[in-house]
């Protein structure tokens, strides 16, 4: 049973990640960022709400996201564990999920962070678009999700960082390295709160 959540800028290599640890420790993978992508590919409402703010790389507004997380956390396959991905990213969707969290009497095991300089970002970001055609992966939309990232974001890790529930990994490293100490990080987080 873990109760993770996996955070980094985007390009860190954080969706990689949440996919191979998702399948190692048998948890779902629920990632807000594929959430809406998928609502958008198939036109619901939700996804056209959404789409503006995924198209500008602005944050969708807290009431529509924290309710998706909501009803998603309610489902049975949550019941072992679940890597959250891309949520919360900002201090106030963290007190939405500590509420969520505390009114199910659930608790998180670790908080993942992936880091990666913002050069090697750019470059790898560049390249996916090519790749996939993602409509948010221009140049300057790219450099709008990093400084949210780094003004919305950064707080939120920082204080899951004070509650002792943080590891970091550095996500340049080979994609086997990063699983390898994300997987060692997190046991040595949940081996130092069980005790
Ligand atoms: P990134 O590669 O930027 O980390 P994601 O796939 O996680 O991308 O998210 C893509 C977009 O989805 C974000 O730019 C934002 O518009 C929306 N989104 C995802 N998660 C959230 C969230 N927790 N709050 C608000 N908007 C979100």
């Amino acid at each position: 049973m873990t109760r993770l959540l996996i955070a980094g800028p985007p390009g860190s290599g954080k969706g990689t990640q949440a996919h191979r640890l998702s399948e190692k420790l048998g948890i779902p993978e629920i990632s807000t960022g594929d959430m809406f992508r998928s609502h958008l590919s198939d036109q619901t409402p939700l996804g056209n709400q959404a789409k503006k703010y995924l198209d500008a790389g602005d944050l969708v507004p807290d009431h529509i996201t924290t309710a998706m997380v909501r009803e998603r956390l309610q489902q049975d396959d949550t019941g072992n564990g679940f890597l959250l991905d891309g949520y919360p990213r900002t201090l106030s969707q963290m007190e939405n999920l500590d509420g969520i969290l505390e009114s199910s009497g659930k608790t998180l095991d670790a908080v993942l962070e992936v880091t990666a300089d913002d050069d090697e970002i750019v470059r790898r970001l560049l390249l996916r678009s090519r790749a996939e055609g993602r409509s948010d992966d221009t140049e300057s939309v790219i450099r709008h999700r990093l400084q949210l990232y780094r003004e919305e974001t950064q707080p939120v890790i920082a204080r899951y960082g004070r509650r002792g529930i943080l590891v970091s990994v550095d996500g340049t490293a080979d994609v086997d390295h990063v699983t390898a100490s994300a997987l060692k990080g997190i046991e040595t987080v949940k081996a130092r709160t069980a005790t």
